[in-house]
């Protein structure tokens, strides 16, 4: 029902103000940033970075970018915690999550899908074609068929092979760093200094089936905020759910705090509330500027930035040491 109260008083003050207008207050697409255009990525990734800067290159958007960019690990069957390859839950299911994030604001995600290799596209298409930002199960693989997406097989041999090995004991811990989740987040500044990322995982190995983790969650596992800057999230999700991660990075950002500073304290509010003993949260993040930061609880976590053409892969400082 329309309030008629609401409709009223805003009516009467278009009445009051009929030509008035607003400048908008958003930075310009101009700002470019100090650091010009950069891709920072979550573990050691140069593949996908290398192709996020391609996607660069070509004149595609950060968004574009970080797209391309984790296809790669997607596509790749020795990449076993994201996408094809990635392990499966304890049912021998392959289940993913995703999401993307412009700099509009936009944002696009996908959670539980079986059966498509890419669920980075199939987040952006549910970002630019619903007007929804979540799909999840059934409906995001139904959703990513009408699309043109294809339903492959994505449990390997190797893969089928381990979760077989695993259901002898069926014992269930996850573990930091042993290989058995990991998550690439990725965040680009594009020439036109606009901020997007991209968040993509098979989730924590021989998960309870329905579990759904922190990376397609915005705001969790992914933020961008275009005036402020971008955060992304690898590690146990739910520890990283329970503190809005990501969103929790952007926002110390945005009240002065440098993105080193900002990882740092996000991590240090999940090892203050929460039992972070044998566990591992890492987040990286970049500003407006182009300036970076990582952190994680445990040793061990590093990530990927290419910049100015080169690509580095840096050990993040961490809490433990
Ligand atoms: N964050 C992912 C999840 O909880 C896994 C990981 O990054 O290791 O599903």
């Amino acid at each position: 029902m329309i309030n008629r109260r609401r409709f009223l008083s805003v009516s009467s003050l278009a009445g009051l103000f009929p030509t008035l207008s607003f400048k908008t207050v958003s930075p310009t697409p101009n700002e470019a940033p100090a650091g010009g255009p950069l891709v920072i990525s979550t573990w050691k990734q140069p593949k996908a970075n290398a192709a996020a800067q391609a996607a660069l290159d070509r004149g595609g958007s950060a968004l574009d970018a970080v797209e391309a960019g984790v296809r790669i690990p997607e596509a790749d069957p020795e990449d076993m915690s994201v996408g094809y390859g990635g392990r499966p839950d304890r049912d021998g299911r392959v289940t993913l999550d995703a999401c993307i994030m412009d700099e509009k604001g936009n944002a696009g995600s996908v959670v539980f899908l079986e059966h498509i290799m890419h669920p980075i596209s199939v987040a952006r298409a549910v970002m630019e074609k619903t007007p929804h930002v979540m799909l999840a199960g059934e409906g995001a693989y139904r959703f990513a068929l009408s699309q043109g997406f294809k339903k492959e097989n994505l449990l390997t041999a190797k893969t089928e092979k381990e979760w077989r090995e695993w259901l002898k004991t069926a014992k269930y811990k996850p573990i930091a760093n042993i290989e058995r989740h990991d998550t690439i987040g990725m965040l680009s500044i594009d020439a036109q200094g606009n901020i997007s990322g991209a968040c993509t995982t098979s989730g924590l190995a021989y998960k309870m089936n329905g579990r759904v983790g922190d990376s397609p969650i915005i705001g969790a596992g992914l933020f961008v905020d275009n005036e402020i800057g971008g955060a992304c999230a690898t590690g146990l999700g739910e520890l990283v759910m329970r503190t809005c991660g990501s969103f929790l990075v952007v926002e110390l950002m945005r009240q002065g705090r440098t993105p080193q500073q900002a990882c740092e304290e996000a991590a240090l509010r999940i090892v203050k509330k929460q039992d972070y003993k044998d566990i591992q949260v890492g987040f990286v993040a970049v500003n407006k500027k182009g300036e970076t930061g990582a952190f994680s609880i445990q040793p061990g976590f590093n990530y990927t930035i290419t910049q100015d053409k080169q690509t580095k892969v840096i050990d993040a400082p961490s809490y433990l040491k």
